[in-house]
Order: structure tokens, then sequence, then C-alpha cells
């Protein structure tokens, strides 16, 4: 399953940061998926609860924050937000479009009880 291998992969980014947690050490991990990645969020929500829930990670809370899709306009050079499956400029109507942002996976933060560790360069 598509949701498993990315949870998984998040699992990996937070044990690179936060190197053997001890229970109830890291409260929340928060990532940005883009809404053109077609990632099911209450499936990769369900996936990170099943493989953490014998671990140290255990109660840790996945917040996902769903990114816009945005797009460049190859005709009127406007860059406006869409929504899917709607592939065409919203100004223009034009369809040669480039997609700027929407597809990207990201870890962004990873809240510990005591405090936070921001994350840099962290693509799932
Ligand atoms: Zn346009």
């Amino acid at each position: 399953m598509h949701e498993l291998s990315i949870a998984q992969e998040i699992l990996r980014i937070v044990h690179q940061h936060v190197p053997n947690p001890q229970p109830n050490i890291i409260k929340s991990v928060k990532v940005s998926i883009g809404k053109m990645s077609n990632v099911l969020t209450d499936s990769l929500t369900f996936c990170f609860e099943a493989i953490t829930s014998d671990s140290a990670l255990n109660g840790t809370k996945l917040e996902i924050i769903e990114t816009p899709i945005k797009i460049n306009c190859l005709n009127c050079l406007k860059e406006s937000e869409i929504e899917p499956p709607v592939f065409a400029c919203p100004v223009c109507g034009h369809n040669q479009i480039k997609i700027i942002s929407g597809t990207e996976m990201r870890v962004e933060e990873i809240e510990l009880f005591d405090e936070l560790e921001p994350i840099t360069e962290s693509n799932i």
C-alpha cells in the first residue's frame, strides 16, 4: 500500500532526527502532503498509528497539512491555486499549465513534549 510506505518513510525521518526515542517523548509529527500526491490522509494516519502502536512512538499524533495545488499558466502567466481534477487555468481557461506546487511530501516538524525539533530537508 502506497500510504504504508509513506508512513514508514515518515518514521525513518523521525528516527533520523530523534534517535532511540523514549516513550512519551514525541508529541506529534507534522507533515505536509501536496493535494496532487494522491495520498489518502485517513489511510496514512491509520498506517502511521499501526506501525507505531507497539513502539515508543505509540500515541504520537500525525498532523497532516494538505498543501494546495498551485499552477503557473503558460498562456496568461498568472499563478493560481486549483482543485483537482480541474487542470486548466482558472483565469483564462487555457490548459497549458505548469504545476509549481502540490506534489510535495515533507516532514515539517517533530514536536517533543519539552521542545520543538524543526526539520529541514526532509522530503518523504
Ligand atoms: Zn491563464
